[in-house]
């Protein structure tokens, strides 16, 4: 049936998404990354206000994001502690920073014989995206005690492939929380310029550290951030990039015309002139954070690392792991109400509010209790 699907496409393992919407029974839900923290009330209510007296429905969205690349251009630059300027044409703006990624790899690898490379575990949109359009992954493996990326592998993979013309890295990288090491910065730096070279900086507001710095120097680089986890807006879709405005005018021409709805810009637009008042919750993320790793590190059964993100990376001490498998672990803390993901050979977990944080340590603490 349906034999004029492609058969990758028939045997692709999709991304499973989490079911979203309102949920029935209370779930602490601390699989995928987001804020625990909503908007507050007097921002939605600027935003029904919005959505009343200024979005005309009937009305295709202003498709150029004329004014959303121009409030983006000033609060990347300000990321950068003042050391850049960016101009607007140097911004694109997606339905989500996963599109920019599909967009990337339409611009760079599509039709034509070239892969990308990508180092093991990382976020797996890169290769799920690929695999839709039909491009090879190389993939490299990480150093297991700090994840950094195991630059001999790298160095290695283009040399022997000199079809790889994509590098995607992320800086704090998802699962595994570590941010990129001076050694890989270099690395990174010295890359001929026709690599394109994607930094994902979709958890920078926690880390604090960004390359936008070096972005000028180096027109082969691309940096990809998002509201959807320290500006509280995931349900909207908002990701952007940053880049040469020849790299930009590129994403531009891929992207659908319409590609972002009147409200979801208003409501970025509107998070960037209240970035003070939205970005506060950092402080108690990152303490909430720390917390929590203190409290993992005194459990013996779990091995967990440090982090520059709003979420922990975890292993269950190897002799534990084959007992225990993951997706029972994982399945019994959602029947004790808490949701968390089970990727790259490890578990993830969100840094929530500082009430499900404390639910999360008693749970998990009772779980691996029962299995010493
Ligand atoms: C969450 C996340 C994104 C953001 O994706 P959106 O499509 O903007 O919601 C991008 N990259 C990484 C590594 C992420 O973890």
């Amino acid at each position: 049936m349906l034999e004029f699907l492609r058969s990758d496409i028939v045997d692709l393992q999709a991304y499973t998404p989490h079911p979203g919407g309102a949920v029935t029974t209370p779930l602490d839900r601390l699989d995928t990354n987001e804020s625990p923290y909503d908007l507050p009330p007097d921002l939605q209510e600027k935003l029904a206000w919005m959505y009343q007296n200024t979005i005309e429905t009937n009305r295709y969205p202003d498709g150029s994001h004329a004014a959303l690349k121009a409030a983006i251009a000033q609060y990347a630059s300000e990321s950068a502690g003042g050391m850049v300027s960016l101009d607007p044409s140097q911004i694109s703006v997606g339905n989500g920073s996963d599109e920019l990624i599909r967009s990337l790899l339409i611009a760079t690898c599509l039709n034509s014989v070239c892969s990308i490379l990508v180092a093991t575990p990382t976020f797996s949109m890169y290769g799920i995206l690929a695999q839709t359009l039909g491009i090879p992954i190389t993939s490299v493996n990480r150093h297991p005690d700090n994840f950094a990326i195991h630059l001999g592998e790298a160095e290695y993979a283009l040399e022997q492939n000199p079809l790889i013309r994509v590098v995607f890295v992320v800086h704090p990288n998802s699962p595994t929380a570590n941010q990129l090491t001076s050694d890989e910065i270099n690395w990174l730096r010295q890359l001929p310029s026709q690599l394109l070279v994607v930094i994902d900086e979709a958890y920078f507001e926690f880390s604090g550290e960004t390359l936008l710095a070096e972005l000028e120097e180096h027109p082969n680089w691309i940096i990809l951030r998002t509201f959807s986890k320290a500006f509280r807006l995931a349900a909207l879709r908002v990701g952007y990039a940053i880049a040469h405005p020849q790299l930009t005018l590129a994403l531009e021409k891929i992207r659908l015309p319409y590609n972002l709805p009147a409200f979801s810009q208003g409501a970025a637009l509107l998070a960037l002139e209240n970035r003070q008042e939205l970005l506060s919750c950092i402080s108690t993320i990152q303490q909430e954070r720390d917390r929590l790793y203190q409290a993992f590190q005194n459990i013996p059964q779990l091995r967990v690392w440090p982090s520059d993100a709003n979420f922990l990376y975890l292993r269950l001490e190897d002799h534990l792991a084959s007992r225990y498998p993951y997706p029972q672990l994982i399945a019994d803390l959602k029947a004790q109400g808490t949701l968390i993901r089970h990727t790259g050979g490890g578990l993830r977990i969100t840094v929530g509010t500082p009430e499900e944080n404390s639910r999360t340590l008693e749970r998990l603490s009772a779980l691996l209790q029962g299995q010493l």
